[in-house]
């Protein structure tokens, strides 16, 4: 009796080791993601195609106004990006991408790179495919992708709150279909309109904030049902009944 209560304990003793060592091992590798795994640190003045992994995720952290271009080129704009990304997560704020904001990355993204506070369907309630739109069904699938990113910046910024979208990615059938303008930005995957709380008028207002070009909500025409984001590159806010 006795031995066998020794031989349970030794047992046990040998899996809480192996799990110590299991710990150690995976704590001393670098990280492995499902959808993607950085290399190496990225600071200022580094490029290349992991950099433009980076700034898709970063680019809902910029300022007031500000628009990241996705040109793998790790600049001042990309530096102050990642530093309000390490800011809003408690990481240390250097604007260093390294081991720690690169871990927060990987918590925050779902295998298939979206966010994980937000999903492709989310983002194409048309088809399954994200096919029939002004931009192959990779770009719009893309540009979608980069969106919800932004979005995550802006829930996150907005206290964690879900945020509701009615209508992403339309191909140009569901776009007449709702009455969607000819040239709308949700042809190309990058617009999602949104619904729900917070209020309409604190998505419009809270959206210049997180790199968005295009945002309409309330007073504009067509628009007092939700707020419209979108990625465009130039400016163009009109949400009247908020003051803005
Ligand atoms: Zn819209």
């Amino acid at each position: 009796m006795l031995r066998r209560t020794v031989r349970l304990m030794l047992s046990a003793l040998l899996v809480a080791v192996a799990a110590i060592g299991g710990t150690v091992a995976t704590a001393g590798t670098a990280h492995a993601d499902e959808c993607y795994t950085w290399g190496r640190t990225l600071s200022e003045g580094t490029s290349g195609a992991d950099v433009t992994q980076l700034q898709i995720r970063v680019a809902g952290h910029v300022a007031y106004g500000e628009i990241l271009a996705y040109d793998g080129a790790f600049g001042p704009a990309t530096k102050a990006a990642v530093t309000r990304f390490q800011q809003a997560y408690g990481l240390s704020a250097d604007g260093i991408a390294g081991p720690q904001t690169f871990s927060k990355l990987y918590e925050l993204q779902d295998p298939d790179c979206t966010p994980i506070h937000f999903t492709y369907s989310e983002m194409n309630k048309c088809n399954s495919d994200f096919s029939g739109g002004a931009v192959s069904a990779a770009s719009a699938k893309e540009n979608a992708k980069r969106t919800m990113w932004k979005l995550e910046a802006m829930r996150k910024a907005l206290g964690s709150v879900p945020i509701n979208i009615s209508s992403g990615f339309r191909s140009y059938s569901c776009n007449s279909a709702v009455g969607g303008a000819s040239n709308s930005r949700h042809l190309y995957g990058d617009a999602a309109d949104l619904v729900g709380s917070p209020s309409l008028c604190t998505l419009a207002q809270r959206a210049r904030y997180h790199g968005f070009g295009g945002i309409f909500g309330p007073g504009y025409p067509d628009h007092n049902d939700h707020t419209h984001v979108d990625g465009r590159t130039s400016r163009s806010w009109s949400a009247p009944n908020c003051g803005v």
